[in-house]
């Protein structure tokens, strides 16, 4: 089989996992080329318009997944330079090292890591710095034995500030939420704006994949980057045991791109749907599928938006995304099973709950939507979803994926919520209004090739190397074997960290 190209490692996916890799690889002098179905995002207005984020979808994909029952939908991802991390709220959590034991919870248990804390740790050191987080030691009764932040948590607005107070007469520990934002309140740094969560950063100050990795790896003669290049299949060589060339639609034009390494890192979901559709006489039901897991146990955690609301207390607050609330992490008030994970969330703007709010109720005018917010503080809640083999992603006979996700685990959940709910009346909220993605979430998603000693019951190893296919890595939340209850993110690139050094002594050394 010719190759139309030829390169050391192709890594595919510009996200958390792949900007990463690409970052921790280019010094190595390889000979790299990034392959990207997206565009670089622009700098331009609209990165920071609600209506153009919330209304118009600038950013959006509009490609159309099927749910269980065979509906489409668009799921809320992005596809660019930067994958979702463009859009992320920057809360960058290490994994709690119970997280990595086996947990039991009310549904069942959720499983053991193969690894311990203790392994990921010096990478999440590294991951911290790169992405330049902000935090605060020992204010978090469930953080796991760390050194200092790379920099100071970011102070609380006033507003916020008061409300933490609060929590402390309640018996709550608020502490900070660790940030990446770049150099806040510094020349060109970030300005601690009401538009980060969901929205692109417009003067680049948010610490992303594409700005803290992408940008610097392509500045090396090394590493080309292909932008609006989709990888359709992995095709292997006659043993089935290596992947010889990977299929690309660069542009329109159909490429095979040969390496010597592949590593994927299209997210979760794309990435079980990459190797499904790269299915072959030596791989029948897709490739690195012996265990029958590519695609299965997909989890994407348990989230519910709240909303405190008094009509007499208006929300003056601009950047409010700094409060967490781990109390419940381990166990409930009322509950030996652990609940999950309080943060406070961005700024919700009117047309966003409109866009929401229509399809419940259509037609409310959107300055009653402003005056609402207005007076609202704005809050996420996150509890684990346990895996579970039937919910997973397939591809049909015409490549469209499709996401089987039943939630489990929800009563530890509707428990987390009720507490949230009373906490927040505690504070002087007149009102709390919940919102949820339910079924159709995908922005935590995760756990869909999950790593592992064993090749009967994982898909990859502890290095994320495929079991079956000796050249393949997967380095997106595919990996996870349980989703826990914070942001995934941190763990992404600390094992993207981790690979890259096994990598470079291994194959590249
Ligand atoms: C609005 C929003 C807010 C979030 N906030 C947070 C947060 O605060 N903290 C946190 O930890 N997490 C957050 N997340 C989740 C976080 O963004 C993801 O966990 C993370 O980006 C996953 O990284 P990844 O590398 O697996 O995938 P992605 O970031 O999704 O990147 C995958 C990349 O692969 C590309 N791609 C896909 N398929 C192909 C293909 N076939 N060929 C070529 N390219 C392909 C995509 O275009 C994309 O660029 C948020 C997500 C969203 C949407
Ligand atoms: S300026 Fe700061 S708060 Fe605003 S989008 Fe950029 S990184 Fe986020």
């Amino acid at each position: 089989m010719t190759a139309d190209a030829n390169y050391d490692v192709v890594i595919v996916g510009t996200g958390a996992g792949g900007g990463t890799m690409a970052y921790a690889l280019a010094a190595t002098g390889a000979r790299i080329l990034v392959i990207e179905r997206g565009e670089m995002v622009p700098a331009e207005d609209d990165n920071w318009s609600p209506e153009a984020v919330w209304r118009d979808l600038r950013y959006r994909t509009s490609e159309r997944w099927l749910d269980e029952r065979g509906e489409p939908f668009v799921p809320y991802m992005h596809y660019g330079v930067g994958g979702n991390t463009k859009y992320w709220g920057s809360v960058l959590y290490r994994l709690r090292r119970e997280d990595f034991g086996a947990l039991a919870h009310e549904d069942g248990v959720s499983p053991a890591w193969p690894i311990e804390y203790d392994a990921l740790a010096p990478y999440y050191d590294r991951a911290e710095r790169l992405y330049g987080v902000r935090g605060e030691v020992g204010a978090d009764p469930t953080d796991p034995p760390r050194g200092p932040f790379p920099h100071p948590a970011v102070p609380h607005a006033p507003g916020m500030q008061a409300l933490v107070e609060g929590l402390r007469q309640q018996g709550l520990h608020p502490s900070p939420l660790p940030l990446g934002l770049l150099r806040p309140g510094e020349d060109g740094g970030c300005i601690l704006c009401n538009t980060c969560n969901s929205f692109p950063c417009r003067i680049g100050a948010k610490s992303d994949a594409d700005v803290c990795c992408v940008r610097p790896a392509i500045e090396r003669p090394n590493v080309t980057l292909w932008t609006n290049t989709f990888a359709r299949r992995l095709l292997t060589d006659g043993s089935g045991r290596r992947v010889a060339t990977v299929e690309v639609d660069r542009r329109g034009e159909v490429l095979r791109v040969g390496a010597a390494l592949v590593i994927v890192s299209c997210g979760a979901a794309n990435s079980a749907a990459l190797l499904l559709r790269s299915a072959s006489p030596a791989h029948p039901e897709g490739l690195a599928n012996s265990s029958g897991l590519v695609g299965r146990r997909y989890m994407a955690h348990l989230a519910t938006m709240m909303q405190g609301f008094h009509p007499l207390r208006p929300n003056d607050t601009v950047f409010q995304k700094t409060v967490a609330i781990n109390d419940y992490y381990l166990k409930g008030p009322d509950s030996p099973y652990p609940l999950g994970h309080i943060q406070s969330q961005g700024r919700t703007h009117g047309i966003m709950a409109k866009v929401v709010g229509d399809t419940i109720i259509p037609g409310i005018p959107l300055s009653a939507y402003n005056a609402w917010v207005s007076r609202g503080v704005d809050w996420l809640v996150m509890s684990e979803d346990l895996p579970h083999p039937d919910n997973r992603v397939t591809v049909d006979s015409q490549g469209r994926l499709q996401l089987h996700y039943r939630p489990n685990n929800l009563a530890p959940h509707g428990r987390l919520v009720n507490e949230t709910r009373r906490i927040l009346r505690r504070l002087g909220f007149w009102k709390v209004m919940t919102h949820s993605h339910k079924n159709r979430n995908t922005t935590h998603q995760c756990g869909t090739m999950c790593f592992g000693s064993d090749p009967a019951t994982s898909v990859l190893d502890p290095y994320c190397r495929s079991h079956d296919v000796a050249n393949l890595f997967v380095v997106d939340a595919s990996f996870f074997p349980s989703s826990a209850a914070v942001n995934p993110a941190l763990t992404i690139v600390a094992q993207a960290l981790r690979v890259a050094e096994h990598i470079e002594a291994e194959e590249l050394g």
